[in-house]
């Protein structure tokens, strides 16, 4: 491709909105604009790289024997409400009106759709188990649309549904689409782990997510030596041992204008793991206490699922007040004992021995706390969000933490949607049955960006060679006479060698030509200049190392052959 008859606008300078190094790359090296918030045209360059990806994914789900199919991206509210999700999924669910006024949503996923029409085509088992997926636009109404095409609203997936007549035979499904999950990353050069993940709004029995490993990530994982790995948020806890001994004399001590617990920790010197956190929270509208030590954060997922739970959330301070008879902040298990209210209290709390808690009234707390004698808790149970210093439950060894950008996401459902949606087969009985269903979904526009924060220097990204838009960049220091005349052979001679180049032919500074490049990122570069090629010599630069070296054009087809 010549560079003169592409459609390559580079920027000097990234948009001020943007956030994070993959999308300034994007948009300065003309892969992407942006329409409006979250939304995205996709230029040639940028195609070109996205198609490579997409390409990688349709061999692998081929070589597994899943089958390409394209679904509609507007879609009857009918099915939605059917399998539940119209109420549940939110404003994230993009609703619109047809001209008769009909309902309709924009698919931020597609199970409601692939589960209507695998029911109106598959009703024995003999037709089971059967994959299909597509690659299409997905539409989510974002809250906080960020990071360029990594947490856009509308965006490019390829999604997989298996559906099976038995649970031996979806969990090969499930199976079979992990491994290519796992070679199409590897494929794509990309540092990866599957960990172990929460299900979200999809739902269903269990799933893993697909990592890229970036400091940029937005999400962290957990990483134990003995190959347990899991998003932190949904990362399973070592019941910590309870911690005996003597139980000293409650007393109540005061603590003027210390709020914090580190304050308070500080002013009475007794060490934050010491003391007992009151959280108030809402479970589908009823209260519930949640007892955390010192500083531990509450995980709400695990919350949420201990108490089989739609939505918890934080009590306002209105009810904080109301339900614990207590200034905000200040509330203690101790004048709860009795009250009805219902105490859970994370793991950790029994490790604390003589522990601090407030008193429920201001700028007061009660030292040497414990419980059976001081307070009663309903259950206790796994509730901290992961971090330094625990431990896995497998294994009992210390966590490390790595941050990781979610690029792949794959579901074991069960019949979550057959059921809803009454997806039925007889089986050898003659019995109806639910089918049991898997889901799998790449965000293929968010592996591109992943790519570009894992790998990029200062000026651009790298691309690894499955990646990389083109092969070769050659680079004409001139336009005209003899650079001109060889760059223009060379550029024919490589094509003509199965090459995919971008030849720089342009009438441009050199600097211009560099930087440019740099943005672009192909991995090697060739360059034909005044001085070196009266000597029958060009050079070769490799982006990712930044080397640089001369090759004499005798020896030209050797070299290539070696990188
Ligand atoms: P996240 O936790 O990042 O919101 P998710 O769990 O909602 O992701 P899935 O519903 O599992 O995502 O979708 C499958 C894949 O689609 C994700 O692994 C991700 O790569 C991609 N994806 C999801 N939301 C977005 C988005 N807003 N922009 C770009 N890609 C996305
Ligand atoms: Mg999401």
């Amino acid at each position: 491709m010549k560079l003169t008859e592409y459609y390559l606008p580079t920027l000097k300078e990234a948009p001020k909105d943007a956030d994070i190094v993959s999308a300034k790359f994007m948009i300065r090296a003309g892969l992407i604009r942006k329409t409006a918030s979250g939304i995205y045209e996709w230029l040639p360059l940028g195609m070109k790289i996205l198609k490579k990806i997409e390409n990688i994914i349709r061999e692998e789900f081929n070589k597994e024997g899943a089958l390409e199919v394209w679904l509609p991206i507007v879609q009857p509210a009918e099915l939605w409400q059917k399998s539940g999700r119209w109420d549940f999924y939110g404003r994230e669910l993009l609703r619109i009106k047809d001209r008769k006024k009909a309902d309709f949503c924009i698919a931020p996923t597609a199970e409601e759709v692939i589960t209507d029409l695998v029911k109106k085509d598959v009703s024995s088992y003999k037709q089971l188990p059967v994959c299909l997926y597509q690659f299409g636009t997905k539409f989510r109404d974002e809250i906080r649309p960020r990071f360029g095409v990594m947490r856009a609203r509308e965006f490019y997936m390829a999604d997989a549904y298996s559906f099976a007549s038995t649970e031996e035979q979806a969990n090969t499904w499930y199976q079979k689409m992990k491994d290519s999950y796992i070679r199409i990353f590897e494929r794509c050069g990309l540092k990866f782990r599957p960990v172990e993940a929460d299900t979200g709004t999809i739902g269903g029995n269990f799933s893993h997510e697909f990592m890229v490993l970036a400091d940029t990530g937005e999400d962290e994982i957990s990483v134990c030596p003995c190959g347990y790995s899991a998003n932190t948020e949904k990362t399973e806890i070592a019941v910590p041992a309870q911690k005996t001994g003597e139980f000293l004399e409650l007393k109540e001590v005061s603590t003027p204008n210390k709020k914090t617990i580190k304050e308070v920790s500080d002013f009475l010197k007794i060490p934050a793991e010491n003391f007992i956190k009151l959280l108030v929270y809402k479970a589908d509208g009823k209260p519930v206490i949640v007892l955390m030590r010192g500083e531990d954060e509450l995980n709400e997922i695990k919350l949420r699922k201990f108490l089989n739970a739609t939505e918890v959330c934080q009590a306002t301070e209105e009810e904080y007040t109301q339900i614990t008879s207590s200034p905000v902040g200040f509330a203690g298990p101790v004048s709860l004992k009795g009250k009805g209210l219902k105490i859970i209290a994370d793991n950790y709390i029994k490790t604390i021995l003589n522990g601090v808690a407030g008193a429920s009234k201001a700028d007061t707390h009660l030292v040497n706390v414990n419980i059976e004698r001081d307070y009663k808790v309903d259950s206790f149970t796994d509730l901290k969000l992961a971090s330094l210093g625990d431990k896995c439950p497998k294994c009992g060894q210390n966590f490390t933490f790595k941050r990781g950008i979610e690029v792949g996401h794959i579901f074991k459902l069960g019949t979550k949607y057959s059921s809803a949606m009454k997806a039925e087969f007889l089986d050898e009985s003659q019995q109806s049955k639910p089918m049991i269903m898997g889901c799998y979904g790449i965000g293929v526009s968010r592996v591109l960006a992943a790519a570009i924060e894992q790998n990029h220097d200062d000026f651009g990204p790298i691309w690894t060679r499955a990646l990389s838009p083109f092969d070769i960049e050659l680079i004409a220091l001139d336009t005209e006479g003899e650079v001109k005349q060889k760059a223009d052979a060379l550029y024919a001679n490589l094509q003509a060698k199965g090459f995919d180049v971008l030849y720089d032919d342009r009438n441009e500074r050199p600097g211009i030509k560099f930087k440019d490049a740099d943005l672009v990122g192909v991995p090697h570069r060739l360059i034909v200049g005044k001085k070196l090629l009266p000597e029958g010599k060009i050079e070769y630069k490799n982006h990712a190392s930044g080397q640089s070296e001369v090759w004499l054009l005798s020896e030209l087809d050797e070299k290539l052959k070696n990188i």
